[in-house]
C-alpha cells in the first residue's frame, strides 16, 4: 500500500478557481500529510439509462463535458498534478484507487438532487469517509434567510427575501488553492471517450462553446467587453444573435465557471462602467438558477413525478406520434418548429424559445410535461436537473409557479421576438 490519499471528487464543478469543494480537499489532505487525488467519473449508468425511451445523455453535452474533463486535467498538469478519469461509478472508482493507496476521505459537492444524494450514500455505506462542500450555488445554505424546507415556494417571493436591504451578497470568489502532491494516474483512458474526443462543434452554432474553464473566462469577458451587458434586458429575449444573452449556461451547468464569479464581476462592471436596470438583470437571471438549485434539493424525487412536488393533477399522455412531431419540429408552428430544429442540431436554444416550445408541448400537443423535460435532458449542452425540471415543471403548472402554469400565443410571440422571420427562415429552410 503506497501513501494516503484524499480523494477530491470533481462532479459537475470542472474548475479550479472559487472551487470550496477543492480547498476543503486540500486543506483535509495538508491536515493529513497526504495527497491528493482528483478523480472524474463518467458513470456508465448515466449513458445508459433511458427514460421514456430516451437517452438521458446525449452528443452536444457530452461533447461539452468531455471537453471540460480535458481542459481540467491540462490544468491539473500544469501545476504538476493528474486527473484519474474513470468510466465508472464513484464508489467503484475510489475502491479502485483503495487497491494502491489508503483513502483519507472523499471530498465532493453537496448532493443537488436524488441521484448525487444516492451516490454518496452509497460511498458512506462502503465505509469510506464523506466530506461536502457547496460549491455550485451563490449562497452557502448557512447564509439563507430561511431554512432549507421552509424553501418559499414561489421565486419572486424567494428574491424578495434575498434582496431584503441589507441584501445578501454572495462571499467574494476564492482564489486557486496551492495544490498538494498528487499521484500520477496510470488508469487507462476509458474507450468511450475516444469516440468524442475532438468533435467539432457544429457549424450552426452561432456561439462555438467549448467547455472549459479558460474558455469560460475568455467568453465572458469578450462578452463584457463588447458591452453587451450594458443592454441586456432589452436584447436576452431575441431567438438568437451571439450578443444577445451572455451564453454562459452550459460553462455554469459543467460548473466551469463560478456563479459568485459572473456576480463579482457583474459588480464590478457596475462600479467600473455602468449599473442599470440591464446589469442588475443578469444577476436576477442568476437568482433564478440558484432558486432552481434549491427547489431541486428540497423536492428530491417528487420534481419528476408527473403531478410535482404538489401532487396536483394535470392533463397530458404519451403519445408517441404527437411526441415526434414536437421533437422532430413537425408541429406545424413556425417558431416551435424553428427552435426545436435548432435544439437538435446545437444543443442550444434561448430562454425565450424554451418557454414556447414548453407551452406547445403541454398545452397544444396534449402531452406529459416529463416527455419534454426528458427530451431537453438529452439534447441540451447546458443541461441542469433544477433549471431544467424546475422550468419545465414551472411552465406545466405543477411546480413553483403562484399562477397555476404559463400558455404562450406561439405566432404572436414568434412575430414579437422574430420580427423579419430570419430566425425561423433559418431553421426551417435547412
Ligand atoms: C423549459 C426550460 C428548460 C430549461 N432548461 C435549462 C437547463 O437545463 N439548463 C440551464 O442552464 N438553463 C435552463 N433553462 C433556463 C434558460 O433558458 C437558460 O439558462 C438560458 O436560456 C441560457 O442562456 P444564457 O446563458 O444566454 O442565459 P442568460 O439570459 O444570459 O442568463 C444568465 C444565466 O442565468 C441563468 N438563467 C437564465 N434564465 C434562467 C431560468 N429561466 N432558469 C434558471 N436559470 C436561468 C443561467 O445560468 C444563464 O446562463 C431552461 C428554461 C426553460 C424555459
Amino acid at each position: 500500500m503506497s501513501d494516503e490519499v484524499v480523494v477530491w471528487l470533481v462532479g459537475d464543478t470542472l474548475r479550479l478557481a472559487d472551487n470550496p469543494t477543492l480547498i476543503l480537499a486540500c486543506e483535509q489532505a495538508a491536515q493529513r500529510g497526504a495527497s491528493l487525488v482528483p478523480v472524474v467519473c463518467l458513470e456508465p449508468r448515466r449513458w445508459a439509462d433511458q427514460q421514456f425511451g430516451l437517452p438521458r445523455i446525449g452528443p452536444h453535452w457530452t461533447r461539452f463535458r468531455v471537453e471540460s474533463i480535458c481542459a481540467l486535467e491540462a490544468d491539473l498538469e500544469a501545476r504538476g498534478g493528474s486527473l484519474w478519469i474513470f468510466a465508472d461509478e464513484p464508489d467503484r472508482a475510489v475502491s479502485v484507487i483503495q487497491k494502491t493507496h489508503r483513502v483519507m476521505c472523499v471530498v465532493a459537492d453537496a448532493p443537488l438532487s436524488t441521484e448525487e444524494r444516492l451516490e454518496h450514500a452509497k460511498l458512506e455505506s462502503e465505509g469510506f469517509s464523506l466530506l461536502e462542500a457547496e460549491s455550485g450555488e451563490l449562497f452557502r445554505e448557512a447564509q439563507l434567510p430561511f431554512a432549507r424546507d421552509e424553501l418559499p415556494a414561489s421565486f419572486s417571493k424567494f428574491r424578495k427575501l434575498i434582496e431584503k436591504k441589507p441584501a445578501l451578497e454572495p462571499r467574494p470568489p476564492l482564489r486557486i488553492p496551492e495544490l498538494p502532491d498528487m499521484p500520477v494516474c496510470h488508469q487507462p483512458r476509458p474507450a468511450e471517450w475516444l469516440e468524442v474526443q475532438g468533435l467539432p462543434v457544429p457549424a450552426s452554432c452561432e456561439v462555438k462553446t467549448r467547455g472549459g474553464e479558460s474558455n469560460a473566462q475568455a467568453h465572458w469577458q469578450a462578452y463584457r467587453d463588447a458591452h453587451a451587458l450594458s443592454h441586456y434586458k432589452t436584447t436576452r429575449n431575441a431567438f438568437h444573435g451571439a450578443m444577445n444573452s451572455s451564453h454562459l449556461s452550459a460553462w455554469l451547468a459543467h460548473g466551469c465557471l463560478s456563479p459568485r464569479q459572473v456576480w463579482a464581476d457583474v459588480l464590478d462592471y457596475e462600479a467600473e462602467v455602468v449599473a442599470n436596470e440591464s446589469t442588475y438583470w443578469l444577476r436576477f437571471e442568476l437568482l433564478w438558477r440558484e432558486y432552481f438549485r434549491w427547489y431541486a434539493r428540497v423536492t428530491d424525487w417528487t420534481l419528476f413525478r408527473r403531478t410535482g412536488p404538489e401532487n396536483q393533477s394535470i392533463a397530458g399522455d404519451q403519445n408517441a406520434t404527437r411526441f415526434r412531431a414536437w421533437r422532430e419540429g413537425h408541429t406545424g408552428s413556425d417558431i416551435v418548429d424553428a427552435a426545436m430544429r435548432e435544439l437538435s442540431e446545437t444543443g442550444w436554444m434561448s430562454n425565450r424559445a424554451r418557454q414556447l416550445v414548453a407551452s406547445h408541448l403541454i398545452y397544444e400537443s396534449n402531452l406529459d410535461w416529463r416527455l419534454g423535460a426528458a427530451w431537453f435532458e438529452s439534447q441540451l449542452i447546458d443541461y441542469d436537473v433544477g433549471s431544467n425540471w424546475g422550468n419545465w415543471a414551472y411552465i406545466a403548472g405543477v411546480g413553483a409557479d403562484p399562477r397555476g402554469g404559463r400558455i404562450f400565443n406561439l405566432e404572436d410571440q414568434g412575430n414579437r421576438y422574430d420580427p423579419d422571420g430570419t430566425y425561423r427562415a433559418r431553421w426551417l429552410n435547412s
